[in-house]
């Protein structure tokens, strides 16, 4: 069975091995009788595929032992309010949280956490319409700030951060707090720069259900009152994500995904290098398309286009329907733009093969030429 190739924002697409090993396991898993959906969350089936998979992700991000890693529920929205409530308790002489505005997402956190704190823009890409970045020396940081919040990757507008900000190098020494959501596992994440850093599964590592937060031990315990027990994240953390029942398939899923992650392997590189590799090789072969057929246009400053996230637009947008659908009868499916922005959006997660790009350019270069 041949699939289409699925170009989906999120929730997107997944390994065929993944699917094909859920299918498999979907009435008995390893034996045991039961469908994971239907196993006790305390019993020793589940604590072992629970176990699995935070090692897993362990050793795919080599997250350092002095994070925690929570599979929690809500989703990055929720996270807008679950960092700011279990933040904002901890004493600093300047509390304000600061932002860094790149685009819909950052926006959408910096309106949640004003209903809990003290806010501040430190810098923000708006006078270039989200197309570049704004460099890190420029950014007006409190140097005492609650803590500094960045989206690493806007999946709307398409800017990808290619380093993290050293911000103690820029004289404030706040935790960075990072919205990694559109493009966990796509890269390596340098911890020593992180503070907090979360997204939920459904765009690069598995299905909608799960959130994961990567949590620095010093931050936690400084929750406000106001937050709800089932998210505060010391609790979370002190019950190994099982204070309440955890999203139990959603973390499964996730868990197949980071063993399928670590096993991946490309021009002699393994595990995250080899999937850090791929996406830079399928991002290289959309914008090469994009940038050298005038009939398409990007608009993101290449120093900042995202790997995963590819929004591109067609000169002539009365043409947009047409080259949707013969998108979709090519087996390219879920092309089409995100509403604010328009033209077209091609995700390129992980699970997205060189192949399924490489069908994609080759569509747009024969559609061009039908109709340019
Ligand atoms: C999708 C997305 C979110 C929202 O995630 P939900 O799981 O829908 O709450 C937040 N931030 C970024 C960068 C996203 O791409």
């Amino acid at each position: 069975m041949t699939r289409p190739f699925n170009f989906s924002p999120g929730p997107a697409t997944l390994p065929p091995e993944v699917l094909q090993q859920a299918a498999d396991e979907m009435l008995d898993w390893q034996g045991c009788g039961m469908s994971v959906m239907e196993m006790s969350h305390r019993g020793p089936e589940f604590l072992s595929i629970l176990t699995q998979a935070r090692d897993a992700v362990r050793e795919l991000l080599s997250v350092p032992p002095e994070f925690q890693i929570l599979f929690m529920q809500g989703g990055g929205l929720a996270e807008n309010a679950i960092v700011p409530m279990n933040l904002l308790g901890a004493t600093r002489a300047d509390q304000a949280v600061n932002f860094v505005l790149t685009g819909s997402w950052s926006q959408k956190s910096y309106k949640e956490a004003q209903r809990y704190g003290a806010v501040h823009v430190a810098a923000s890409n708006q006078a270039s319409q989200q197309t570049t970045l704004p460099p890190p020396s420029e950014w007006a940081l409190s140097p005492q700030a609650a803590y500094v919040h960045i989206c690493s990757n806007e999946t709307i507008d398409g800017v990808e951060f290619q380093e993290l900000p050293d911000l103690l190098s820029l004289g404030c020494d706040a935790p960075l707090v990072v919205d990694i959501s559109s493009h966990m596992a796509s890269r390596p994440i340098d911890w020593a720069r992180v503070g907090l850093a979360f997204g939920g599964a459904q765009k690069n590592v598995g299905t909608a259900g799960v959130t994961l937060v990567f949590v620095h031990e010093s931050l936690l315990g400084y929750a406000l009152p106001i937050c709800p027990s089932a998210f505060n994240l010391q609790t979370v953390a002190q019950n190994a994500s099982m204070y309440n029942t955890p999203p139990t398939y959603a973390i499964y899923i996730a868990g197949l995904v980071f063993k399928w992650l670590n096993q991946q392997t490309h021009n002699g590189l393994v595990g995250l290098a080899a999937v850090e590799a791929r996406n830079i090789e399928k991002a290289q072969l959309l914008y090469d398309c994009i940038d050298h057929t005038p009939f398409y246009e990007n608009k993101v400053d290449p120093s900042c286009r995202s790997r995963m996230n590819v929004p591109f637009f067609l000169r002539d947008a009365r043409l947009n329907d047409h080259f949707l659908a013969e998108a979709k009868a090519a087996g390219l499916l879920q092309l089409k733009g995100h509403k604010s922005v328009g033209g077209m959006r091609a995700s390129l997660y992980n699970a997205m093969p060189v192949a399924g790009v490489q069908a994609l350019v080759n569509h747009m270069q024969d559609f061009a030429q039908r109709h340019g």
